[in-house]
């Protein structure tokens, strides 16, 4: 037994092999803490967690990236305070700061804000979690967070924080996994994007949205066109097959993916794609 974080609700349904309970009021799966392995996030999150998958292809992946990050970026075009929570490396809040943006970044890695200091601004990065971070109440314009959301445990507490530093009106945008769509259904527990111990939360655009409102923002908008992680649809397939993916196959496999790219589109067309953007205001 136990009671959803977003809406407190108990339940004892128990999904993806006994790990994560299921809230059927709010469609969200959130993972079994006590079954966690021991150690934490900080025990996790090394520096070769921000190296997984590094490989001959990275360079294509970060012109990809800067490429549909496009989109992210023009919804806060015109916000001048912006937070990368959960920055990582801060590729993207190098980027922010690129665009114009007095671009902050947080993360609880020591590893990664050391990678980011070499990009941006160190005075502006902060090593921990949000909360710990303690930004002053109304003071970003902008709070952005990369898929992170799907990391912790306690979303109410986390959006309700972002909420806090945020200025009246101010965008909160976040993309996480779409465990309602297609291909996290095929793949189940083998689905690129169920990472566990790492992804401790598996949202749909429904549990999604339910947070954001119990937490006090409005004009929530979900995105299903987010043009991120086009290879996900083929490993799915393949996950289904139960195929192994090394490496080796990955690469093979690349002139494939160009046939999943339209499937992907259709499929984001149709509101069913394998990650979402989701855009609030405070
Ligand atoms: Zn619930």
């Amino acid at each position: 037994m136990a009671h959803c974080p977003i809406c407190t609700s108990r339940t004892d349904s128990r999904r993806l092999g006994g790990r994560f309970f299921y809230c059927p009021d709010c469609d969200f799966h959130f993972a079994d803490l006590d079954a966690l392995p021991a150690g934490g996030d900080a025990a996790v999150y090394d520096a070769a967690y921000y190296q997984r998958g590094s490989s001959l292809l990275d360079p294509l992946i970060r012109a990809f990236t800067c490429w549909e990050q496009k989109h992210m970026l023009s919804v806060v075009r015109n916000c001048r305070r912006v937070l990368d929570i959960g920055c990582g490396a801060g590729f993207l809040t190098q980027r922010l700061q690129q665009h114009g943006a007095e671009a902050y970044g947080v993360d609880t890695s020591s590893a990664a804000i050391a990678l980011a200091a070499q990009k941006v601004d160190p005075s502006r990065l902060r090593c921990g979690t949000l909360a710990a971070a303690n930004f002053e109440p109304d003071f970003f314009d902008a709070a952005i967070a990369i898929h992170a959301l799907e990391h912790i445990p306690d979303p109410v507490a986390f959006v309700t924080e972002v909420r806090r530093i945020l200025k009246k009106d101010g965008v909160f945008l976040f993309r996480i996994p779409n465990f309602a769509s297609w291909e996290a259904k095929v793949a189940g527990d083998r689905w690129y994007h169920f990472d566990y111990p790492f992804h401790v939360s598996h949202y749909s655009p429904q549990a999604a949205t339910r947070l954001l409102q119990t937490s006090g923002f409005h004009d929530v908008r979900v995105n299903h066109a987010a043009a991120e992680y086009r290879q996900t649809l083929l490993y799915s397939v393949l996950a289904a097959l139960k195929v192994p993916l090394p490496l080796w196959l990955k690469i093979v496999l690349l002139p494939l993916q160009t046939v999943f790219i339209p499937l992907s589109w259709l499929l984001a067309r149709l509101g069913n794609s394998g990650t979402i953007e989701v855009v609030a205001r405070k």
